[in-house]
């Protein structure tokens, strides 16, 4: 009797493990029935590739990739797995440029749009000759950054709002909000553009504007993805200078800092870009920045002594025409007479517009040829009310963190009156906020301060003392593990989160790398 049951239980076990493997097999067939003009890819390369990131920290392979060529691609995969209903696994991400940081672009056992393929609509640009309403370009949702740079350039205009580094997509920066420098007077990328066209998660394609399915506009810019694929958007442009003027002066008062800082963003006339970062520790920190800038007072440039000191750098550009290089240069000394910096430490060079705008390419390159980009990247991104600052900073920078090496650290404010609080985005409540950046490289395998563990432990002594004071901080390309957090980091804006999922993407197969909501099975 044992043995017959014995036996019996192994014939059910094999047939239930047939059955499975019989529908696990069948799927990659059943994708392959799909109608599509581009192709999937099912080798371990193109797998492999979809499953890494700039945070090279997470690593989780598809099943396959999608290289569309078209829209009804995209539809046709979607709708695809769509009607697959609830009992399947299976999950889709629209992979940008694939610079998450912590496997937001994956998809584990899963799909992946290789979004970087799909070439439509061609760019294109409109001027109004009447110039009532502002220039704007047509791109696909998978454009990078730097080619809409050069592509606008050829009719004299360009973007107002940026991020940092230009070689990340459109749907990649619209997902999160896409910050820099110009976002204190234009507001983020997220509140630069006029339309889009989504394809959300039940493959319905919906052309959408502030006006026209107005809540699904609004839902996707900065919704991590969760609401629909953007296939294409309507970006505002504006003039553009030919050459930047790049200013960087120091400070060692972080309340002159943020003083000057604040006033900088508050004022009518000002620079067309403000950043600062802070220095802790970093030695040989002046003759690094010879290289790329050339100090008005090389002299007493050379007698500052930085080395061991917490210092605060405010950076500032004017854009400007060589035509009007006297009046700019006279406006810059006119904002620079009004600030508190020490004054021996005034930086100042002129480079192109594209230069300016593509300065961290530069770093990429030179950090690749020493093979130091494709490292682990645990970065963390907060945004601060202005009120918490100076606690956050006497904490934070005058006790958690001992030094700068490991990658820069990124400190400005914004005006929150740029920001539009219909959007999925969530921000701190005060009028200014900071954000600060912690863009740390670890060096692999290493077991010191510049290890991943030593950073990532950092990191978290860092989130606790926010929790812990209570300063109101917000996480920017957010990141957390359960749904409690995720609850916690929208707050009141997490019904309208939910809802709009339960709407668009209602069996939850979009953008699961962002481990907010996991698809029922
Ligand atoms: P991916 O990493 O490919 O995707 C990000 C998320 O968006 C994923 O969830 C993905 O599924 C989703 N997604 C991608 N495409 C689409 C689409 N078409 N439709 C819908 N969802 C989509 N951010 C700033 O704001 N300011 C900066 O200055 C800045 N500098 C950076 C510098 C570097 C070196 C790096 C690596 C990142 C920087 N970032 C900055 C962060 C960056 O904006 C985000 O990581 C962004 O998501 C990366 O774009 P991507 O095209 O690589 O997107």
């Amino acid at each position: 009797l044992f043995l017959k049951s014995f036996a019996f239980t192994i014939l059910f076990l094999s047939c239930i493990a047939i059955r499975l493997n019989l529908c696990l097999s069948s799927i990659p067939s059943s994708l392959k029935s799909i109608p599509l003009e581009g192709h999937l890819k099912f080798d371990q390369v193109s797998l492999s590739h979809a499953a890494r990131d700039f945070g090279n920290r997470y690593q989780y392979n598809p099943m396959a990739v999608l290289q569309p060529e078209s829209v009804s691609d995209i539809v046709a995969t979607i709708r695809h797995i769509w009607l697959m209903g609830p009992g399947s696994h299976l999950t889709i991400a629209a992979r940008g440029h694939g610079h998450s940081l912590q496997g937001q672009a994956q998809a584990h056992g899963g799909l992946v749009i290789n979004m970087e393929s799909l070439k439509v609509p061609e760019m294109q640009i409109h001027v109004d000759e009447g110039n009532k309403s502002p220039p704007y370009v047509d791109v696909s949702g998978g454009e990078l950054w730097i080619n809409i740079l050069h592509e606008t350039l050829r009719y004299g205009l360009a973007p107002r709002s940026w991020t940092d580094y230009l070689h990340l997509t459109v749907g990649g920066t619209l997902s999160n909000a896409g910050v820099s420098g110009q976002t204190f007077r234009h507001g983020p990328q997220i509140s630069n553009v006029q339309q889009l066209e989504i394809v959300t998660g039940t493959g319905e394609v919906l052309n959408c504007s502030a006006e026209n399915n107005g809540d699904l506009f609004h839902g996707v810019l900065g919704g991590l993805g969760q609401f629909g694929i953007i296939t294409r958007a309507r970006i505002v442009l504006e003039p553009a200078p030919t050459m930047v003027k790049w200013i960087r002066v120091l400070y060692s008062d972080f309340t002159a800092f943020t003083r000057d800082q604040e006033r900088l963003i508050s004022a009518e006339k000002t620079f067309d870009y403000i950043e600062g970062f802070v220095i802790i520790n970093r030695t040989g920190l002046l003759n690094n920045w010879r290289l790329s800038f050339n100090p008005r007072d090389p002299v007493q440039a050379s007698h500052f002594k930085s080395d061991g000191r917490t210092l605060f750098c405010l950076e500032m550009a004017k854009y400007l025409n060589v035509e009007e290089i006297d009046a700019a240069n006279q406006e810059v000394e006119e904002h620079l007479s009004r600030l508190s910096y020490i004054p021996s430490t005034l930086f100042s060079t002129e480079v192109t517009f594209v230069d300016f705008l593509d300065r961290v390419h530069i770093s990429e390159v030179k950090l690749r040829s020493k093979g130091l980009w494709d490292v682990p990247h645990p970065w963390l991104n907060l945004l601060i009310p202005k009120s918490q600052i100076l606690n956050f900073a006497q904490v934070v920078f005058g006790n958690i963190l001992s030094e700068t090496s490991n990658g820069p650290v990124l400190i400005y404010p914004v005006n929150k009156s740029k920001w539009d609080n219909r959007t999925s985005v969530v921000i701190p409540e005060e009028d200014i906020f900071y954000l600060v950046a912690f863009l740390t490289s670890a060096v692999p395998s290493s077991n010191g301060t510049d290890g991943l563990e030593h950073i990532l432990s950092q990191n978290k002594r860092i989130l606790e003392f926010c929790e812990r004071a209570q300063l109101g901080v917000k996480q920017y390309l957010p990141h957390y593990n359960t749904q409690q957090e995720w609850r916690a980091h929208f707050g009141p804006q997490w019904e309208t989160f939910l809802l709009r999922k339960s709407v668009y993407d209602p069996l939850a197969i979009l953008a699961p790398g962002q481990r907010i909501f996991q698809k029922a099975i």
